[in-house]
This record gives structure tokens, C-alpha cells and sequence, in this order.
């Protein structure tokens, strides 16, 4: 608990009881951004490496998976309760039969209390929304999505290559809000030509929405993607320094509606993957100064 905003952990105590850990769950789905249903290239900041399917992971199945998150957790905290996090490339790509296949075997877990999916807006049609809603009520469990909205201006969408517009993303907002999930979103902070008041206007459109939780990342230049040969090849970029980076998140923290918990404030890439920027820091230790930053404005 703290005064300058609501933390993921408050919403999550809301639902759960005790202590609740994300277990993320692998399901080798594609993205139809990179394998030419909408386009071959993917978003420019992604990385190809980063999403590979990881085969190990998924040969364990959903009930490994999770067996093999709980086994490490529970060790120190017998008494963890989970939420398996569909969290890899597009959650709810897929034929919907099989989706559904793996998300039931998630919540068929006595000690997972429910899921996240996080998918693109424009992959959860009407029909497979029913169908989580059926789920839902049949588990007797919670079910949560996350959007990779980014940015809530066509002109940048379209620059970072997202195939989808804003529009989109609101109206999958309000879908899968109506439909009585708990939507979360993602925003990158620093995209390429995005000036703070084009991040402003991004959080006024989020607040406008039903969204219950938040993501902010910083942008981050990876190795492999386009952006990287677009930054070498003389793209100027805003790379924050953590110090601007938490004084932008101040501001807008300032703007987001109170009600939207903040579920994470930075991307963490491999060491190996990132060309910039390069802050060697751990989540807690930028939670610190933004804490700090928050308490002196
Ligand atoms: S960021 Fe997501 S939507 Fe974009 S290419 Fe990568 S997996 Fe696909």
C-alpha cells in the first residue's frame, strides 16, 4: 500500500486471498503479426529471440508448467496460492478449441485461483469471449485480460508496425470489460516520434476506458529487431535516463485515473538482447527512486 497510486497488489488482494504469484505458461502460440496473417516483420521493437516458442517449456504441457512454477515457489511459501499467466506471444491466438483445451487445464489446478491472458486487441473476437465467459462461470474462477495497446495514436501504431489501430484496442477494451473481465493494459513510454504530450493524451484515453490495471515500459532497443537497425541507421530516439524515466512516470501517474493499479513500471530485457538503454537496475531499485519522486512532488 502506498499514497501516490494503487498497487497491483491491492487489486490482486481484492480477489485473492493471501499470497498470489504469476506462474507463466508457454503455449508455443504464433503471433499473427509475424507470420504473415497480418505481416512477416512483427512490431519493430520485438525480437525474435525474445519470442521464440520455447520448446522445453512446452513440451511440460500446462499442468508441467505450472507443477514446475508451484514446485519452485512453494518451497519457500507452502501456502502460495497461483495464476497461471498466458503470457508468450499472442495468448488467444489459436484454433479457440485448443485455447480453451489449455486455459481449462490451468484453472482445473486446485491451487490456481484463475488466469491472465495477454493477447493483441484485435485477437479476441465475440466468439471466443463467450466462450471465456462460459469458462468462467464453470471453473468458478477469474479470468483476466491484458491488451498490448502501446500507444493510443494511429500515427505511432502504425510507425512501430502494430497492425492495429486505436480504435481497435478501445473497442477490445470495452468487449472484453462488458463481458465482465478485468482488463489490463501495456503502454511503451518513449516510442519513436512520441513527444510526453502524446503519452498524456495516451493515459487520458486509457483513463476513458474500462481498464483495471496498468503496465508501463520504457522502450527498449533490442538486438535483432528492426528498430535496432533503425536506431543504428540514425533514428532519434527518447532513451530515458532512469532518473527521467520515473519523473515521466510521476506525471503521468498524476494524470491515470486512481482506480487503474500499477502492475509493473519496466521492461526488463536480457542483458544479452539490449543495446539501450542500458540500466542495470532491478525493478525494486527504480521503484525506489520513483517513490522517492513521488514524495517530493
Ligand atoms: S510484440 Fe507481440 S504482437 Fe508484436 S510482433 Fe511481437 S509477439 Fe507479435
Amino acid at each position: 500500500m502506498n499514497p501516490y497510486y494503487r498497487e497491483y497488489s491491492d487489486f490482486l488482494a481484492e480477489r485473492f486471498e493471501g499470497k498470489v504469484q504469476k506462474i507463466s505458461i508457454d503455449l508455443a502460440l504464433g503471433c499473427p503479426n509475424r507470420d504473415g496473417t497480418l505481416g512477416h516483420g512483427g512490431c519493430i521493437y520485438c525480437n525474435n529471440a525474445a519470442f521464440s516458442p520455447d520448446a522445453a517449456k512446452n513440451a511440460l504441457g500446462v499442468a508441467g508448467q505450472l507443477a514446475r512454477g508451484k514446485a519452485f515457489f512453494a518451497r519457500k511459501y507452502p501456502t502460495m496460492r497461483y495464476l497461471a499467466y498466458f503470457q508468450s506471444y499472442t495468448g488467444t491466438y489459436g484454433l479457440h478449441s485448443k485455447l480453451i483445451e489449455a486455459y481449462r487445464e490451468a484453472l482445473a489446478d486446485s491451487e490456481t485461483l484463475g488466469i491472465i491472458i495477454g493477447t493483441r486487441p484485435d485477437c479476441l473476437p465475440d466468439t471466443l469471449l463467450d466462450r471465456l465467459v462460459r469458462l468462467s462461470k464453470e471453473s468458478g474462477k477469474e479470468i483476466m485480460i491484458e491488451f498490448g495497446v502501446e500507444s493510443m495514436h494511429d500515427s505511432t501504431l502504425e510507425l512501430i508496425n502494430r497492425h492495429h489501430s486505436a480504435a481497435t484496442a478501445a473497442d477490445a477494451i470495452r468487449r472484453a470489460a462488458a463481458a465482465g473481465f478485468a482488463v489490463g493494459v501495456h503502454l511503451i513510454l518513449g516510442l519513436p516520434g512520441e513527444t510526453e504530450e502524446m503519452m498524456t493524451a495516451t493515459v487520458d484515453a486509457i483513463n476513458a476506458l474500462p481498464v483495471s490495471t496498468i503496465k508501463f515500459h520504457q522502450l527498449q532497443v533490442l538486438r535483432g529487431t528492426r528498430l535496432a537497425q533503425m536506431y543504428a541507421e540514425g533514428l532519434s530516439l527518447t532513451l530515458f535516463t532512469p532518473d527521467d524515466y520515473a519523473a515521466l512516470c510521476v506525471r503521468l501517474l498524476k494524470r491515470l485515473r486512481p482506480e487503474i493499479a500499477l502492475d509493473r513500471f519496466v521492461a526488463q530485457a536480457p542483458a544479452d538482447l539490449l543495446i539501450a538503454p542500458r540500466w542495470g537496475l532491478k525493478n525494486y531499485q527504480f521503484r525506489e527512486i520513483l517513490l522517492k519522486k513521488l514524495a517530493e512532488s
